[in-house]
This record gives structure tokens, sequence and C-alpha cells, in this order.
């Protein structure tokens, strides 16, 4: 929904990065901002996140609250379980994002999440990741057998435990709400970003450029120069509340 208390100023950048195809998919428009990193070899990475944008855009309707996101977000594991597996492995794709929204009269971040792409807040000039990776990893640091800090370079990194599609027949996205503070600057990111980049490079990117499109181009650009392994997907926005 478009709360016109609430002025965004957005930025998006993707990149394909050393891949033969870019599988992410973006939405950044009417108050919602998806990233979606698809998977499944051939077309059906691409197909499955575009598919579950698709359905995910439904959210930019109306005042969603946290049942309407979990709802949507299991419409779209269904449209995505549904698409053919031309490979014998069935498409899958991560979803993450913003959807402004309101909860008692207040402008609120409504965050959900499935997979391994992440959701960040920067709050006077301090970023914070918003979202919990569901990947192997990120449980192996939960449960304290891998040390934070080896995480990025650790070996089953990119495996993820929640996709939309995949395999498993049911999906629990995690969901957030949020109160919109003036200054949020919210960033939106596939682990191509993530797997580049530490979050104090990402939190210094951000100090470093006011305007959203620059700080989303300077972030995919510094992913790139860092080796670009995978497609990079950045959408910045930035919040000012009028009075
Ligand atoms: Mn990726």
């Amino acid at each position: 929904m478009i709360d016109d208390r609430v002025v965004l100023d957005v930025g998006v950048a993707t990149a394909q990065g050393q891949r033969s195809r870019n599988e992410d998919s973006v939405w950044a428009a009417d108050g919602l901002y998806l990233v979606a990193d698809g998977m499944g070899g051939h077309e059906a990475g691409e197909v499955a996140s575009r598919t579950a944008i698709e359905v995910l855009r439904g959210l930019a309707v109306g005042v969603p609250g946290p049942e309407e996101a979990r709802r949507t977000v299991r419409r779209a594991h269904a449209f995505v379980r549904d698409l053919p597996s031309s490979t014998g492995r069935r498409p899958g794709t991560t979803a993450t994002g913003v959807v402004l929204t309101e909860h008692g009269q207040t402008p609120c971040w409504l965050v959900v999440n499935v997979g391994d792409s992440r959701t960040y807040r920067m709050a006077g000039g301090v970023l914070e990741q918003v979202t919990l990776d569901h990947s192997e990893v990120a449980e192996l640091v939960a449960s304290g057998v891998v040390p934070a800090d080896q995480a990025s370079k650790h070996p089953r990194r990119n495996v993820v435990t929640r996709v939309l599609g995949g395999g498993s027949p049911h999906v629990e996205p995690d969901v957030w709400l949020l109160p919109v503070s003036p200054g949020d600057r919210m960033l939106m990111c596939s682990d191509g970003l993530t797997d580049e980049l530490s979050d104090a490079r990402i939190q210094a990117e951000l100090r470093a450029q006011s305007g959203a499109q620059a700080a989303a181009d300077s972030l995919v650009a510094a992913a790139l120069a860092a080796g670009g392994h995978d497609n990079v997907t950045v959408i910045v926005v930035d919040a000012t509340l009028r009075h």
C-alpha cells in the first residue's frame, strides 16, 4: 500500500556475475520491495523466482498484516511447486522483502522471508539483519557448532533449509512487523551480495552513498569487484516521514 505519510526513495540494481544467467527476480513498486533467488537449472530458477514474485505482488493491495503475508507466501509456494521440473530437480526460490503497511495507525514495514536472501535495516548508520537465514550453516551457527565469523566461508553456506517450491509440501515464512522510523534505510539482497561482502563492508557502502539508487549501484559494483561469483540483486529503500 502507499501510505502518504511516508516518502520513499528507491534504488534497484542487479547483475549476472559469473553465472551463465540471472535467476534472481526483483519487484520494487507500490510500496512492495522483494528479491527472489531462483534455483533449479536451465530456465527453471528464473521461472521459479518470477512466479513467486507474481504471486507475492498481491501484498501490494490494501493494508496487509502478518496473517495475509503468511497466506500469500503459502500461495506462492503452491504456484512454484506446480511448475514443471525439466531436470528432475524441483525448481525453488527464496523470497525476502518488505511491504509498507500500517498497524494501529502507525506506518510499518511488514518483513517477509523464506530462504537465505536477506532483509536488513540501517537506522542511525547502523546496519542490522532483520531476517534469519534459512540455511544449514545459519542453523549450525545458532546451535553453536560453527562460529559466526566462519559462516561466510563454510562449504554448506548455500544449502537452504526453506524455499518456495522445492521438495517440501509446506512452507512457513518468517514475518516481522516493524514501525517505520524516519531515516530508515531498508536493504533487500540475494546471497550474491552477502557471500562477497561482509556486513561491515555493506554498512560502509550504505553510509557512503546518500541516494538509494547510488547505494544499490555501489553495492552491486562492490560485489562484482569482489568476485561476483553469483547473481547479485539489491534493493535500497529510504523512508522519510511527512508531518
Ligand atoms: Mn544466489
